[in-house]
């Protein structure tokens, strides 16, 4: 019996990509086994991220980095290196951020609901600017001018979460940052691909910037990457590991914490809660290698060929390919929303991309399709969408 069968569990058809709801993606062999290799030995922990952090900063070019239980667990122990850089005695009293500067600055239209994390670290978002542009009042959004007239001795950060349509541009704001001699932290979670990301985010100054290891990385779903700053980075290292030692004889991985920058040791911090495990930490950097070292090309035609091979077993739906970082199929239906509901609860249980199922387009994302999949989500395509022309 399967591991999931034994739980009472079927395994869906994930044609929605590797969003967090339906288990992240499926994960290579290779990071498989060396998963399977970690898990079977014991290691000192503190080695390991500092392992890590030579990995990372030779991956992305920033000067170290963090093996993180997921972005959002970057962007907690990130804001948390904002708010107490080196300071112990800051790090014991967070969330309690009162005191000394705990202002992060954020531009409005780049709220979401995943700067939680920021909050939960004791930050206090400071919002400026009105995103005009997406009410459809005007053309404009932050501008520089508004994020510096909000800066005062309570700042601690800027935080800046990066799309394509971001204002204003991230180099922008790190130079103006930097002016006022302030970190930045990015949230780049899902901006990979393209796979040039990884190390064009750092190359504009950002101090920290957070991945996604279980989204386009392909590693473990729980995983993630923050890099950047060495000393913030040891700053969020203190903050995540267990430190419960005797001072005198501790003796840290110098690449990844500098005693002699510390007058003693901080205790369980905030970032004891988004705990990652040595199997998970060797599984996010053999899928970072992996990611890294493939071409933006050979990736993009490895999904084609899925996308092709499903239009091939449904020749008769009008599919529409949309080229992106990962191509998508579209497929105007109709029936969109019905047909997205009765796939998803029908068996197996198929999940689409619903992004743009406002226009009555269903989506079909390939990261996360296995060839065995194709001919039954082709064949429950065919029974359940009704074709319309609106494409
Ligand atoms: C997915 C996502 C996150 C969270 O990433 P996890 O690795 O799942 O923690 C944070 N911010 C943005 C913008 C995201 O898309």
């Amino acid at each position: 019996m399967s591991v999931y069968a034994a739980l009472g569990v079927t395994p869906i058809i994930n044609a929605k990509g590797s969003s967090t709801r339906v288990s992240g993606g499926l994960l290579s062999p290779v990071v498989t086994a060396a998963m399977a290799e970690a898990a079977g030995l014991c290691v000192d922990m503190a080695d390991l991220q500092a392992g890590a952090s030579r990995v990372i900063a030779r991956v992305t070019g920033a000067e170290a980095g963090l093996a993180t239980s997921g972005a959002a667990a970057g962007l907690l122990l990130g804001a948390a290196a904002c708010l107490t850089r080196l300071d112990p005695a800051r790090m014991a009293r967070l969330p309690d951020a009162s005191g000394f500067p705990n202002e992060i600055i954020v531009v409005r239209s780049q709220r979401n609901a995943y700067d939680h994390a920021v909050r939960a670290a004791g930050a206090r978002l400071v919002e400026v600017g009105l995103p005009d542009r997406y009410a459809g009042a005007g053309i404009r959004d932050a501008e520089l001018w508004e994020i510096e007239a909000a800066i005062t001795p309570a700042t601690a950060a800027i935080l800046y979460v990066l799309t394509p349509q971001a204002e204003p541009p991230l180099a922008e704001v790190v130079a103006l940052a930097h002016r006022h001699a302030l970190p930045v932290l990015v949230d780049a979670a899902a901006q990979l691909p393209p796979a040039s990301n990884l190390r064009a985010l750092p190359a504009t100054g950002a101090d920290l910037v957070a991945f996604s290891g279980g989204k386009a990385i392909n590693g473990p779903q729980g995983s993630g990457i923050l890099c950047g700053r060495r000393d913030l980075i040891m700053s969020a290292a203190l903050q995540n590991l267990d430190l419960d030692l005797d001072w005198k004889s501790w003796n840290p991985p110098a690449n990844l914490i500098d005693k002699d920058r510390l007058p003693g040791l901080p205790a369980h911090g905030i970032g004891r809660s988004a705990k990652i495990g040595k199997e998970t930490i060797v599984g996010l950097l053999t899928a970072l290698e992996l990611f890294a070292a493939e071409p933006d090309d050979a990736r993009t035609a490895r999904h084609l060929h899925i996308l092709n091979q499903l239009r091939q077993l449904a020749p008769d739906l009008a599919f529409t390919l949309r080229p992106g970082p990962v191509p998508l199929l579209a497929l105007a239906a109709a029936n969109a929303r019905e047909a997205l509901a009765e796939l998803q609860n029908g068996k197996p249980a198929i999940h689409l991309d619903p992004s743009a199922l406002p226009d009555g387009v269903l989506r079909i994302n390939p990261t996360c399709l296995r060839p065995d999949d194709l001919p039954i989500l082709a064949s429950r395509l065919r029974a359940v969408v009704i074709p319309s022309s609106e494409a």
